[in-house]
């Protein structure tokens, strides 16, 4: 394992290690060549408590910081697993937490610190509005004591390992509102009930083993204690809970550069070609040292953006940052691990290939680098907004 700059959380690190070091390669490869789902190694996690981690003790967590929850990600990941299999059970729950009604807290949380209910899923991509997501289409219509539920989502992930989703949807059509980021709310779905009452769900099969979904709602009925919140204040809810998750991907995407690093280096370092070790070449050493001093740059800017939000100050730049810096760097030692195997980085046994598949999302979803530039330039550069 290539060496890199100890930090404060080598205890954190040691225990998630020897966990999945009983989850080995064969068992990720296997998992992906079967586009089955990690059953027995997301229990463990669960079991262990690292999905909790983000949960306070009061309702049955292990109440860490950001920071301590991303170095879990990132050892998932670095240990050769995939963290997308099980980061919704780790973040969705913020949503809940901050603006959940006590009742509400009281209620759920508990329930996915123990592991008992899987709140994996989040449904606010659409197909008619992408990325611009004040223009979905999803409606939620007050009726009584309900909300009747029409319209459609897509790439709505682990739905099929999942015991509910928040929704969001539009409670107030885009023309009567003041401002388009407003009247959407969002819903806790009970997603078994669900599927037995309106909402019908299509997989759709994809580059990487993500299991992720259609979903169709025709007069889905969600009781209306089920609102978080206020009603008409859904995308800002939404919007609250970016920073954790922008921290948390972006960790996971240091855990791929370093497991890319860690290969490609022992790999050039023994394959010999032309009677000398392939690693030997700076053409091969460069892009290699590139990536290295990428990872590293990106994994400063991710500590930053965690320590930002463990001490409550505004952490936008930072996590937006830290993704955009972690995603492209673990893109660029994917690179450079897929090239200096030569050919059998393309053989499913050395499981480069599923790495740089599963590694390559990062920069699409969940919220892609242009959206990020536009982030940088508004935000923090004061452009003109640009949409
Ligand atoms: C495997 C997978 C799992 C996912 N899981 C979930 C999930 O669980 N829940 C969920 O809600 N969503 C999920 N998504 C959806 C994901 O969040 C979106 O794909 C992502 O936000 C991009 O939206 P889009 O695909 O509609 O792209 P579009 O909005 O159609 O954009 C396409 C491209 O155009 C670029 N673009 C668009 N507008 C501009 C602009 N103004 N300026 C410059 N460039 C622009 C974008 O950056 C992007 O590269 C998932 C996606 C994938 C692939």
């Amino acid at each position: 394992m290539i060496k890199t700059a100890p930090d404060q959380h080598q205890d954190i690190r040691d225990a998630v290690r020897a966990l999945c070091a009983g989850f080995p390669a064969a068992y990720h490869r296997q998992t992906d060549a079967q586009r089955g789902y990690p059953e027995a190694f997301v229990d463990a996690l669960t079991k262990a408590g690292w999905l909790a981690a983000l949960i306070p003790q009061q309702y049955g967590g292990s109440g860490l910081s950001l920071t301590q929850a991303s170095v879990i990600m990132e050892e998932i990941n670095r240990s050769g697993g995939n963290s997308g299999a099980c980061h919704g059970q780790m973040y969705n729950m913020g949503t809940l937490l901050r603006h959940g009604s006590s009742a509400q807290k009281a209620l759920y949380l508990p329930k996915i610190a123990s592991g008992e209910w899987r709140l994996q899923s989040m449904g606010v991509t659409e197909p008619g509005s992408g990325s611009d997501t004040t223009r979905i289409s999803t409606t939620a219509v007050k009726k009584g004591d309900r909300y009747l539920v029409n319209g459609q989502k897509v790439w709505i992930s682990r739905v099929q390992h999942s015991d509910w989703m928040i929704l969001l949807a539009r409670t107030t059509a885009l023309a009567e509102v003041r401002k388009k980021s407003e009247g959407m709310s969002i819903f806790m779905v009970d997603l078994a009930q669900a599927e037995r009452n309106g909402m019908t769900v299509r997989p759709i099969a994809n580059m990487v083993n993500h299991e992720t979904n259609e979903l169709f709602f025709e007069n889905l009925e969600i009781p209306a204690e089920n609102l978080i919140g206020q009603e008409g204040q859904g995308f800002k809810y939404i919007l609250d809970g970016l920073n954790a998750e922008r921290a948390l991907i972006a960790a996971e995407c240091i855990g791929d550069g370093y497991w890319f690093l860690d290969r490609v280096t022992s790999y050039v370092s023994e394959r010999a070609v032309f009677g000398r070790p392939i690693g030997q070449n700076q053409g091969v050493q460069f892009p290699i040292a590139d990536a290295f001093i990428e990872v590293e740059a990106a994994n400063l800017m991710r500590y930053k953006a965690c320590e930002l939000f463990d001490a409550g100050q505004p952490c936008g730049a930072q996590a937006n940052m830290a993704k955009y810096l972690a995603a492209k760097a673990s893109w660029e030692a994917a690179n450079a691990c897929i090239q200096f195997h030569g050919a059998f980085g393309f053989a499913n046994d050395y499981d480069v290939e599923r790495k740089f598949r599963e590694t390559r999302l990062y920069q699409v979803a969940p919220i892609s680098t242009n959206l990020i530039y536009a982030y940088i330039a508004e935000h923090v550069l004061g452009l003109p907004r640009s949409f």
